[in-house]
């Protein structure tokens, strides 16, 4: 029932995915080898000469049986000879295939490896939209699993394809020469393994699809439920075996494609070696009719069966090849969509990098919508001039994210325009406006490693001086100095946890390092103790100053002393002025003030007041 199931998914999935032609992936496949053609000449010259000294033997077998035993009584001394040159061409033939596996590796570990890194690079370049649309695991899956499963199809189809097609075409060369007759009738056997190879081809590819998909989804599970967070999640819930459940359910999927997967091609194999094994028998009875009228000599015939058994191998590889070149298609397939994938956010050509930012930052009527039938935000203007701070306020889902993610690029605007000292950030470099703005987020991110490093990241060349220094600035110096190992303190998911406040402070002290033109602030909406809470702001006052900031405020004392509040309200602005002026109009910032921050307002004043 089960089988049945499952036969009757497959069967509309393959109907839902129509195959797409094979060449333009093929002939892109083979174009990755074009770098490095230098190797693939070489490791051709090695397989035209390994094949060429193979059919030594099978010649020299014909010699030895016609000229040196049979002709005239035979010949001792020419007989010794043909055998050493025999013993050499074989020792010489073993040579060649080391030289051409070497060969043959180097070109699938290069053409890997270039896949790799250009997957990678085109990854990282993707839009926070494709990162936040996508599964983790499912990507790692086709930068791990993907190219890892093109690496063995590339190293061995190339010198698969080259080589068999040498060897066959050599040899029959060879059958020809020595009884074209004989070589016709052996030959009229072999495209019977023609068709049913490309069957065989097609539905491994198909398999292929659908066990590589399979092992993204597992990858992805795995990913999700093993990492910290999830980890937890699936604990507290009590999940553990749904979850297991769900992990059989795909692992067992994928068992039984491979098998599949294997038995196609075995099926197929089998066919093909128990013809091979029936050839000699063709061979002697037509063969040996020639000899009996006098038509063909035993030493070519006897050289013709050494022939045909060469022959064989490599066809049948030949045919096979076909086989792994189509389920090998299905991976290019999958690593080529993710290489084709458009990058939203990327240089305008001819952008010029943004020098020396003085970080006048303006909105100018800007419209953003995350979904294409829903506004996210609508005519957004307002002016932070450089060295000024502007606080965006409003209550959850108002779009204050949204806006402060709008200046680094994360998402570019729908209309409108936002501009850093009258340029346009859409047309300066990513890489100069990364340069220009600093972030400091609710939750930062910590990389596994040492503290030292992850205060480095925006600026490798500070030097172990200047990090101390912020650190100090920042308020965390002290405490980084008691841990365990001070600076090399290895911090991040699996390293040494910092609290929220901590890291906060870490996450400023990187900032200050980086020492950009405008920050981008988010903060922390959690609660912390009124000691790390003075902590926090002390750091904060050394980041903000001389700088423009753009933060979303949730802070009653950061809102007070803002040079601008910016109100939103279901993505537009509502208000925006200072806090008196505001709080004079007693319009929406009004209300806003005396809902959420009343009581922090009221502990404000009976803390002057004592
Ligand atoms: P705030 O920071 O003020 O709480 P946000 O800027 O995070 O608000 O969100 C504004 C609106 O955009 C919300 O309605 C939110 O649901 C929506 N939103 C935020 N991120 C995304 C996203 N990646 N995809 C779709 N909608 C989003």
């Amino acid at each position: 029932m089960a089988m049945l199931q499952e036969r009757a998914d497959r069967q509309r999935r393959m109907q839902a995915r129509p195959q797409r032609p094979a060449w333009p992936t093929l002939r892109r496949a083979i174009a990755l080898h074009r770098p490095h053609r230098t190797m693939v000449t070489a490791l051709i010259a090695v397989i035209i000469f390994a094949s060429v000294v193979g059919l030594g033997p099978a010649y020299i077998t014909q010699r030895i049986i016609d000229q040196a035993i049979l002709k005239n009584g035979g010949n001792a001394s020419e007989l010794n000879i043909l055998i050493l040159v025999m013993l050499a061409l074989i020792m010489l033939n073993s040579v060649a295939g080391v030289a051409q596996a070497y060969l043959s590796q180097s070109v699938g570990q290069s053409v890997m490896f270039d896949l790799r890194r250009s997957l990678y690079r085109h990854l990282t370049g993707m839009s926070l939209r494709w990162f936040t649309s996508m599964r983790t695991g499912e990507v790692l899956s086709r930068v791990n699993n993907d190219v890892g499963a093109v690496q063995s199809v590339v190293s061995d189809t190339l010198s698969g394809v080259v080589g068999n097609v040498i060897i066959c075409a050599t040899t029959l060369g060879l059958m020809f020469y020595l009884d074209w007759r004989l070589s016709l009738f052996c030959i009229a056997f072999l495209p019977i393994f023609v068709i049913p190879a490309r069957r065989v081809g097609n539905m491994q590819r198909e398999l292929v699809t659908e066990s590589q998909e399979e092992l993204a989804t597992l990858t992805a599970q795995m990913q999700e439920t093993l990492s910290v967070s999830g980890a937890l999640l699936v604990k507290a819930f009590g999940r553990q075996e749904a979850e297991i459940g769900r992990f059989e359910e795909s692992a067992k999927r994928i068992r039984s494609l491979n098998i599949r997967r294997a038995m196609v091609g075995r099926g197929f194999m089998m066919a093909m070696g128990m013809f091979s094994t029936l050839a000699p028998a063709i061979v002697y009875w037509y063969g040996g009719h020639r000899i009996i009228g006098g038509e063909s000599s035993l030493g070519t015939v006897v050289a013709f069966g050494a022939l045909l058994t060469r022959l064989f191998g490599p066809f049948s590889q030949l045919l096979n090849i076909h086989v792994t070149v189509l389920s090998s298609l299905a991976l290019f397939e999958r690593i080529f969509d993710y290489l084709d994938m458009e990058q939203e956010i990327v240089d305008r050509p001819g952008a010029a990098a943004l020098r020396h930012p003085r970080g006048d930052l303006a909105f100018n009527d800007v419209g953003f919508s995350y979904l294409k039938d829903k506004q996210t935000l609508e005519h957004i203007s307002f002016d932070v001039p450089a060295g000024h701070f502007a606080a965006l306020v409003g209550h959850s889902g108002a779009g204050k994210t949204t806006v402060a993610y709008l200046v680094p690029r994360l998402y570019d605007v729908r209309s409108g325009s936002i501009t850093i000292d009258g340029h346009d950030i859409r047309d300066v470099t990513l890489e100069s406006l990364g340069a220009a703005i600093g972030m400091v987020n609710q939750e930062p991110f910590l990389f596994h490693a040492s503290i030292r490093e992850n205060l480095r990241y925006g600026t490798p060349e500070a030097t172990d001086d200047q990090i101390e220094q912020a650190a100090r600035a920042a308020n965390i110096h002290e405490f980084i100095a008691r841990l365990p190992f001070a600076y090399d303190t290895v911090v991040g998911e699996r390293g040494y946890r910092l609290s929220g406040g901590e890291k906060q402070r870490v996450a400023i002290a990187r900032a200050l390092l980086k020492d950009p033109a405008i920050l981008i602030l988010d903060e922390a909406t959690s609660s912390v103790d009124s000691e790390t809470e003075r902590a926090i702001q002390g750091a904060l006052e050394h980041l903000t100053k001389g700088r423009t900031v753009l933060a979303i405020a949730h802070r009653l004392s950061t809102i007070v002393a803002a040079d601008l509040i910016i109100v939103l309200e279901d993505g537009r602005i509502a208000e925006q002025g200072r806090h008196a002026e505001l709080l004079a109009r007693d319009g929406v910032y009004a209300r806003l003030y005396r809902q959420q921050f009343r009581e922090e307002w009221n502990e404000g004043i009976e803390v002057s007041a004592r």
